[in-house]
């Protein structure tokens, strides 16, 4: 049950809007990329200025409320009752310094607005399979860039200065130098340490990828997935790859050969030449008959289209697991579950192949618990909330067939809104080391646990 309280000071204190249950434009503000998780705070606050999340942070504590924070809106984590949500639409600007190769980017710009800023200039970010997914959310998930990451580590790396309004309502500049325990945690646990209204970050000179998709029916799962995961293990780390089990709709946005039809998609990216490129990708052109093939020499702006991920809202439930391994029996696995015959309601199973630069250890400490993992899955039924029990038993299903090669550590950025309140499942993604330093710092940081509208480091007793 939502608390009443009266928000009128806060609202005229504000340069952006504030939105309460019932008020046009709530349910638009509160909106999120996945329609099955609108977030109900009991006031929105569209934050416009720094002194704005200030405010708002301030008046939270003051009234005994939770704070939730939208950015770009991709993998919220929990319902806001009793909670005041922090929107960050209004502050998305990206200044770039050119000299520097360093791009400067404000709470909720999107991973669109940064290409566009960067790219022209012959510089590329290290953006994700989406160009609508928010910028800083990714980066405190860690951020896997499946075009940069295998040769260039985690995005969150190359964050090289954070603003950050922590739990007592001070906005501040935070460094490796300045802050190095503040700096560590935030990155690699979402906003569990305050809502972060900029970032400063290096963008590299990359101005091309070798890369798109090579389809195969689904039928040929066995072979095909065998196939990859054997070549996965032999190619360099300028190469990176996926794997998606895909029931694709009779969507007219999709090329014709792949309308309402079962498939292997098969995502790839390379940053060397592309006739090296086309030489290392020849054996998988043998694996099974092409249904479809997309790869081409892409300028970087066009990075974002290999995985042709859904750009507009859609309703889903999703899961994810790392893998230790991927052998001949979780390939059995994979076919016994979403295979052909298996009857799986799931959109789509993705495979992602990390290793590379991935697993090295950074040069500034950080807390993404996903460096030992070689695998990454990521899964998704997408249906009408009728159809979410369904699905989730599928995604259950799914999850429980993979355990046996499961890997304790996954990705934080694909951590599902399901997951947010299993407190034991966080500890274990962490391990205990990290979690419990983490804890230590929550207690430092933010001891009234304000921040808790997420997948949820509790501070330390
Ligand atoms: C289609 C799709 C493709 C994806 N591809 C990739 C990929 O290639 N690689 C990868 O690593 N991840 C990927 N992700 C996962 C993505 O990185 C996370 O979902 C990320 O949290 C999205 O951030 P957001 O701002 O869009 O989402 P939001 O839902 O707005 O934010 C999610 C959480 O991040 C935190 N957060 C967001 N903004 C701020 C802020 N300004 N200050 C403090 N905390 C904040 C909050 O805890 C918030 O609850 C993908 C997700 C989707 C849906």
């Amino acid at each position: 049950m939502a608390v009443p309280i009266d928000t009128a000071e806060l609202s005229g204190a504000l340069t952006g809007p504030t939105f309460v249950p019932g008020q046009v434009g709530y349910d638009e503000e509160c909106s999120t990329y996945n329609l099955l998780t609108p977030l109900r705070p009991v006031v929105a606050v569209g934050a416009a200025t720094v002194a704005d999340v200030e405010k708002a942070v301030r008046f939270a504590a003051a009234n005994g409320l939770a704070v939730a924070i939208r950015g770009g809106g991709h993998i919220v984590a929990a319902p806001s009752d009793n909670s005041l949500l922090i929107t960050m639409r209004r502050m998305s600007g990206v200044s770039l310094d050119v000299e520097a190769a360093s791009v400067r980017v404000q709470g909720a710009a999107l991973w669109q607005d940064v290409l566009d800023a960067v790219t022209p200039h012959g510089l590329a970010p290290m953006s994700g399979s989406s160009s609508t997914v928010g910028v800083i959310g990714y980066l405190l998930g860690g951020g896997q860039s499946p075009t940069l990451g295998r040769h260039l580590g985690w995005a969150a790396e190359h964050v090289t200065a954070i603003e950050i309004v922590t739990a007592d309502g001070r906005a501040r500049r935070i460094t490796a130098d300045s802050d190095p325990d503040l700096f560590f945690a935030v990155r690699g646990t979402k906003g569990n340490f305050g809502v972060v209204t900029a970032v400063e970050m290096r963008v590299f000179p990359i101005t091309r990828v070798f890369g798109g998709g090579l389809w195969f029916s689904g039928d040929d799962l066995r072979p095909v997935l065998n196939g990859w995961r054997r070549w996965a293990a032999t190619v360099p780390e300028e190469m990176t790859s996926s794997i998606a089990i895909q029931r694709l709709p009779p969507d007219p946005a999709l090329p014709e050969p792949l309308r309402g039809v079962f498939v292997l998609h098969t995502r790839i990216a390379f940053l060397g030449s592309a006739a090296e490129g086309n030489r290392l990708i020849e054996p998988l052109r043998r694996l099974a008959p092409l249904i479809m093939e997309s790869v081409a020499d892409l300028p970087y702006a066009q990075a974002a289209t290999i995985h042709m991920d859904p750009p507009s809202p859609i309703p889903y439930v999703d899961r994810s697991i790392g893998l230790r391994e991927l052998n001949a029996e979780t390939v059995e696995a994979f076919y016994e579950v979403a295979g052909p015959g298996s009857g799986s309601t799931l959109a789509s199973v993705e495979i992602r192949a990390l290793g590379g630069a991935l697993s090295r250890e950074p040069l500034t400490a950080d807390a993404i618990p996903a460096r030992a993992v070689p695998f990454q899955v990521f899964a998704f039924g997408v249906g009408p909330l009728e159809q979410a029990p369904a699905n989730r038993v599928a995604l259950a299903e799914l999850i429980d067939r993979l355990r046996p090669w499961g890997h304790e550590r996954r990705m934080v950025a694909f951590l599902s809104p399901d997951e947010a309140t299993d407190q034991s499942a966080i500890r274990l993604l962490y391990g205990e080391d990290l979690y419990a330093r983490l804890a230590q710092l929550k207690k430092v940081y933010d001891p009234a646990n304000m921040f808790r509208i997420n997948h949820n480091i509790a501070p330390a007793t």
